[in-house]
Protein backbone atom coordinates (compact mmCIF):
# COMPACT_ATOMS: atom_id res chain seq x y z
CA UNK A 1 0.00 0.00 0.00
CA UNK A 2 1.60 3.33 -1.26
CA UNK A 3 0.99 5.95 1.48
CA UNK A 4 -1.14 9.01 1.35
CA UNK A 5 0.79 11.57 -2.09
CA UNK A 6 2.00 15.18 -0.82
CA UNK A 7 0.55 16.20 -3.82
CA UNK A 8 -2.17 14.86 -7.09
CA UNK A 9 -1.06 16.62 -9.68
CA UNK A 10 -4.23 15.75 -11.55
CA UNK A 11 -4.20 12.62 -12.32
CA UNK A 12 -0.34 12.29 -11.27
CA UNK A 13 0.64 11.38 -7.63
CA UNK A 14 3.61 12.54 -5.86
CA UNK A 15 5.37 11.55 -3.13
CA UNK A 16 8.65 12.89 -1.04
CA UNK A 17 12.29 11.00 0.12
CA UNK A 18 14.09 13.28 2.21
CA UNK A 19 17.29 12.36 2.81
CA UNK A 20 18.88 15.63 4.76
CA UNK A 21 18.46 19.20 5.51
CA UNK A 22 21.29 21.66 5.99
CA UNK A 23 20.48 25.12 7.85
CA UNK A 24 21.43 28.47 5.29
CA UNK A 25 21.29 31.86 5.75
CA UNK A 26 19.73 34.01 2.88
CA UNK A 27 22.76 36.32 3.25
CA UNK A 28 24.38 33.06 0.80
CA UNK A 29 21.50 34.15 -1.60
CA UNK A 30 21.17 38.05 -1.56
CA UNK A 31 22.71 40.97 0.92
CA UNK A 32 19.72 43.52 -0.32
CA UNK A 33 17.89 43.45 3.02
CA UNK A 34 14.81 45.54 1.52
CA UNK A 35 14.51 43.20 -1.18
CA UNK A 36 13.83 40.25 1.13
CA UNK A 37 11.53 42.24 3.43
CA UNK A 38 9.46 43.21 -0.01
CA UNK A 39 9.07 39.35 -0.56
CA UNK A 40 9.00 38.36 2.93
CA UNK A 41 5.16 38.03 3.62
CA UNK A 42 4.77 35.22 0.41
CA UNK A 43 8.10 33.60 1.40
CA UNK A 44 7.12 33.21 5.65
CA UNK A 45 7.39 30.69 6.91
CA UNK A 46 8.87 27.83 4.96
CA UNK A 47 11.40 29.76 2.61
CA UNK A 48 12.38 32.64 5.46
CA UNK A 49 12.47 32.29 9.03
CA UNK A 50 12.50 34.85 12.09
CA UNK A 51 16.40 35.38 11.48
CA UNK A 52 16.52 35.31 7.58
CA UNK A 53 17.48 32.19 7.38
CA UNK A 54 16.22 28.54 5.50
CA UNK A 55 16.52 24.93 5.41
CA UNK A 56 18.12 23.40 2.35
CA UNK A 57 16.36 20.14 2.06
CA UNK A 58 18.05 17.32 -0.06
CA UNK A 59 15.12 15.06 -0.72
CA UNK A 60 13.88 12.76 -4.03
CA UNK A 61 10.42 12.98 -6.00
CA UNK A 62 8.68 9.96 -6.82
CA UNK A 63 6.43 10.46 -9.22
CA UNK A 64 3.43 7.98 -9.63
CA UNK A 65 1.91 9.22 -13.69
CA UNK A 66 0.24 6.92 -16.33
CA UNK A 67 0.74 3.55 -14.00
CA UNK A 68 4.60 3.86 -14.26
CA UNK A 69 6.72 5.26 -11.20
CA UNK A 70 9.78 7.53 -11.80
CA UNK A 71 12.14 8.94 -9.40
CA UNK A 72 13.76 12.52 -9.64
CA UNK A 73 17.02 13.22 -8.22
CA UNK A 74 18.22 10.84 -6.22
CA UNK A 75 20.64 12.16 -3.50
CA UNK A 76 23.83 12.10 -2.29
CA UNK A 77 23.94 8.43 -1.08
CA UNK A 78 25.69 6.04 1.33
CA UNK A 79 29.52 5.29 1.89
CA UNK A 80 31.00 8.08 0.40
CA UNK A 81 33.63 9.88 0.62
CA UNK A 82 33.10 13.90 0.04
CA UNK A 83 35.57 17.21 0.54
CA UNK A 84 32.31 18.83 2.21
CA UNK A 85 32.15 16.64 5.85
CA UNK A 86 27.87 17.31 6.24
CA UNK A 87 27.65 14.91 2.78
CA UNK A 88 31.32 12.67 3.96
CA UNK A 89 30.37 8.96 4.31
CA UNK A 90 26.69 9.10 4.84
CA UNK A 91 24.60 6.55 6.51
CA UNK A 92 21.27 7.92 6.21
CA UNK A 93 18.19 5.68 5.77
CA UNK A 94 17.13 6.61 3.19
CA UNK A 95 16.15 3.40 1.66
CA UNK A 96 13.85 2.36 4.48
CA UNK A 97 12.04 6.07 3.94
CA UNK A 98 12.21 5.41 0.49
CA UNK A 99 10.24 1.99 1.15
CA UNK A 100 7.86 3.77 3.84
CA UNK A 101 6.16 5.18 0.88
CA UNK A 102 5.03 1.71 -0.10
CA UNK A 103 7.23 1.94 -3.38
CA UNK A 104 10.04 -0.61 -3.53
CA UNK A 105 13.28 0.46 -5.47
CA UNK A 106 12.66 -2.24 -7.60
CA UNK A 107 9.34 -1.12 -8.68
CA UNK A 108 10.97 1.95 -10.00
CA UNK A 109 10.29 2.08 -13.83
CA UNK A 110 12.24 5.69 -14.57
CA UNK A 111 15.25 7.53 -12.69
CA UNK A 112 15.73 10.69 -14.22
CA UNK A 113 18.78 13.05 -12.48
CA UNK A 114 18.51 16.65 -13.51
CA UNK A 115 22.34 17.22 -13.33
CA UNK A 116 25.20 15.13 -11.90
CA UNK A 117 26.03 16.84 -9.12
CA UNK A 118 26.45 14.49 -6.17
CA UNK A 119 22.96 15.40 -4.21
CA UNK A 120 21.31 14.76 -7.47
CA UNK A 121 22.37 10.78 -8.50
CA UNK A 122 24.08 9.47 -5.63
CA UNK A 123 21.77 6.85 -5.04
CA UNK A 124 22.09 5.57 -8.63
CA UNK A 125 24.01 3.39 -6.96
CA UNK A 126 24.74 1.57 -3.83
CA UNK A 127 27.82 -0.24 -2.51
CA UNK A 128 27.43 -3.95 -2.06
CA UNK A 129 30.12 -6.49 -1.68
CA UNK A 130 32.50 -3.80 -2.62
CA UNK A 131 31.03 -2.73 -5.96
CA UNK A 132 28.61 -0.06 -6.96
CA UNK A 133 25.41 -1.18 -8.06
CA UNK A 134 22.10 0.22 -9.61
CA UNK A 135 19.78 0.92 -6.95
CA UNK A 136 16.62 0.70 -9.24
CA UNK A 137 17.22 -2.70 -11.22
CA UNK A 138 14.10 -2.31 -13.14
CA UNK A 139 14.35 1.05 -13.98
CA UNK A 140 15.37 2.74 -17.37
CA UNK A 141 18.22 5.90 -15.98
CA UNK A 142 17.66 8.85 -17.90
CA UNK A 143 20.86 10.77 -19.12
CA UNK A 144 20.78 13.58 -20.47
CA UNK A 145 23.99 13.35 -22.87
CA UNK A 146 25.17 16.77 -22.70
CA UNK A 147 25.50 16.12 -18.75
CA UNK A 148 26.79 12.81 -19.47
CA UNK A 149 29.85 14.33 -21.73
CA UNK A 150 30.40 17.42 -19.26
CA UNK A 151 31.39 14.94 -16.45
CA UNK A 152 33.48 12.60 -18.58
CA UNK A 153 37.03 13.18 -17.95
CA UNK A 154 37.98 12.48 -21.54
CA UNK A 155 35.62 15.18 -22.95
CA UNK A 156 37.78 18.15 -24.20
CA UNK A 157 38.04 20.78 -21.69
CA UNK A 158 36.67 19.42 -18.83
CA UNK A 159 36.60 20.54 -15.67
CA UNK A 160 35.67 19.05 -12.58
CA UNK A 161 34.76 20.12 -9.27
CA UNK A 162 36.36 19.37 -5.80
CA UNK A 163 32.69 18.63 -4.13
CA UNK A 164 31.94 16.30 -6.99
CA UNK A 165 34.71 14.21 -7.17
CA UNK A 166 34.71 10.37 -8.18
CA UNK A 167 30.85 11.42 -8.53
CA UNK A 168 30.27 10.11 -12.33
CA UNK A 169 32.70 6.93 -11.79
CA UNK A 170 30.56 5.96 -8.52
CA UNK A 171 26.86 6.74 -9.83
CA UNK A 172 26.85 7.28 -13.27
CA UNK A 173 29.66 4.75 -14.95
CA UNK A 174 28.16 2.41 -13.08
CA UNK A 175 24.60 2.11 -14.06
CA UNK A 176 26.03 2.77 -18.24
CA UNK A 177 27.87 -0.71 -17.60
CA UNK A 178 24.49 -1.93 -15.78
CA UNK A 179 23.18 -1.40 -19.43
CA UNK A 180 20.73 0.63 -17.58
CA UNK A 181 20.76 4.10 -18.80
CA UNK A 182 19.39 5.81 -22.18
CA UNK A 183 21.73 8.64 -22.86
CA UNK A 184 18.77 11.90 -24.21
CA UNK A 185 19.07 14.87 -26.15
CA UNK A 186 17.42 18.03 -25.41
CA UNK A 187 13.81 17.26 -25.51
CA UNK A 188 12.57 14.07 -24.56
CA UNK A 189 9.14 12.27 -24.27
CA UNK A 190 9.28 9.99 -21.34
CA UNK A 191 5.33 8.86 -21.24
CA UNK A 192 2.50 10.38 -22.68
CA UNK A 193 2.46 14.34 -20.78
CA UNK A 194 5.80 13.60 -19.65
CA UNK A 195 9.32 15.23 -21.37
CA UNK A 196 12.63 16.29 -20.27
CA UNK A 197 13.31 19.27 -21.51
CA UNK A 198 16.91 21.35 -21.69
CA UNK A 199 17.44 23.99 -18.70
CA UNK A 200 20.87 24.37 -18.86
CA UNK A 201 23.50 26.82 -16.79
CA UNK A 202 23.48 25.42 -13.21
CA UNK A 203 25.44 22.60 -14.68
CA UNK A 204 25.88 22.38 -19.08
CA UNK A 205 23.59 19.39 -19.65
CA UNK A 206 21.25 20.44 -16.71
CA UNK A 207 17.69 19.53 -17.63
CA UNK A 208 14.28 19.12 -16.04
CA UNK A 209 10.95 17.34 -16.33
CA UNK A 210 7.68 18.97 -17.81
CA UNK A 211 4.74 17.13 -16.38
CA UNK A 212 0.81 17.75 -18.01
CA UNK A 213 -1.67 15.92 -16.11
CA UNK A 214 -5.27 16.61 -17.41
CA UNK A 215 -5.28 20.30 -17.03
CA UNK A 216 -2.72 20.70 -14.61
CA UNK A 217 0.60 21.03 -15.60
CA UNK A 218 4.29 20.85 -13.14
CA UNK A 219 8.09 21.71 -13.83
CA UNK A 220 10.69 19.72 -12.04
CA UNK A 221 13.40 21.92 -12.02
CA UNK A 222 15.82 20.50 -9.78
CA UNK A 223 18.85 23.46 -9.31
CA UNK A 224 17.35 25.88 -11.99
CA UNK A 225 17.16 27.76 -8.40
CA UNK A 226 17.70 27.26 -5.26
CA UNK A 227 15.68 29.75 -3.46
CA UNK A 228 13.02 31.17 -4.81
CA UNK A 229 14.05 35.11 -4.11
CA UNK A 230 16.30 33.64 -7.33
CA UNK A 231 12.47 33.12 -9.32
CA UNK A 232 11.95 37.30 -8.11
CA UNK A 233 15.63 38.26 -9.85
CA UNK A 234 17.18 35.90 -11.89
CA UNK A 235 20.28 37.31 -12.11
CA UNK A 236 20.70 36.08 -8.67
CA UNK A 237 23.69 32.91 -8.36
CA UNK A 238 24.16 30.54 -5.58
CA UNK A 239 26.78 28.35 -4.76
CA UNK A 240 28.70 27.01 -7.92
CA UNK A 241 27.54 27.47 -11.42
CA UNK A 242 29.34 25.97 -14.96
CA UNK A 243 27.69 28.67 -17.13
CA UNK A 244 26.04 32.25 -15.09
CA UNK A 245 24.68 33.50 -18.46
CA UNK A 246 22.45 30.73 -19.30
CA UNK A 247 21.90 29.90 -15.48
CA UNK A 248 20.25 33.19 -15.83
CA UNK A 249 18.35 32.80 -18.85
CA UNK A 250 16.83 29.47 -18.05
CA UNK A 251 15.46 30.96 -14.56
CA UNK A 252 13.94 33.53 -17.21
CA UNK A 253 12.47 31.27 -19.05
CA UNK A 254 11.42 29.08 -15.91
CA UNK A 255 8.77 32.10 -14.43
CA UNK A 256 7.70 32.77 -17.86
CA UNK A 257 6.57 28.74 -18.56
CA UNK A 258 5.51 29.05 -15.20
CA UNK A 259 3.16 31.78 -15.40
CA UNK A 260 1.75 30.84 -18.77
CA UNK A 261 0.98 27.62 -18.15
CA UNK A 262 -0.43 27.94 -13.87
CA UNK A 263 2.31 25.32 -13.38
CA UNK A 264 3.30 23.70 -10.33
CA UNK A 265 7.13 24.37 -9.83
CA UNK A 266 8.92 22.73 -8.01
CA UNK A 267 12.90 22.32 -7.65
CA UNK A 268 15.29 20.33 -5.65
CA UNK A 269 15.87 21.65 -2.34
CA UNK A 270 12.84 23.60 -1.24
CA UNK A 271 11.87 23.20 2.59
CA UNK A 272 7.68 22.38 3.16
CA UNK A 273 5.60 23.60 1.30
CA UNK A 274 8.37 22.77 -1.77
CA UNK A 275 6.61 24.06 -4.65
CA UNK A 276 6.50 27.84 -5.58
CA UNK A 277 3.79 29.03 -8.04
CA UNK A 278 4.24 31.93 -10.26
CA UNK A 279 1.65 34.36 -12.16
CA UNK A 280 1.90 37.65 -14.57
CA UNK A 281 0.87 40.76 -13.02
CA UNK A 282 1.01 43.82 -14.86
CA UNK A 283 4.43 43.74 -16.35
CA UNK A 284 6.16 41.53 -13.75
CA UNK A 285 4.98 38.81 -12.04
CA UNK A 286 4.01 37.52 -8.56
CA UNK A 287 4.99 34.46 -6.58
CA UNK A 288 3.24 32.38 -4.06
CA UNK A 289 4.65 29.21 -1.82
CA UNK A 290 1.92 26.67 -3.04
ZN1 LIG B 1 21.50 20.28 -5.73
Amino acid sequence: MSTTPVLRLGNAELRRVEEMRLPSQLAHVTQDLEFIEANRSWLSPGYINDANGWDIVFQSWILNHEGRTVVIDPCTGNNRPHCQPWFDNLDLPYIERFSATGYRPEDVDFVFCTHMHHDHCGWNTQLRGGKWLPTFPNARYLFARREFERWDSLTPGFRNVDYNEGVYERSVLPVMQAGLADLIGDSHKVLDGLTILAAPGHTLGHAMAHLQSGETQAYFSGDVFHHPLQLVRPEIQFGDCDDVDAATATRRRLVELGADSQAWIIPAHLPTPHYVKVRRDGVGFAFSAA
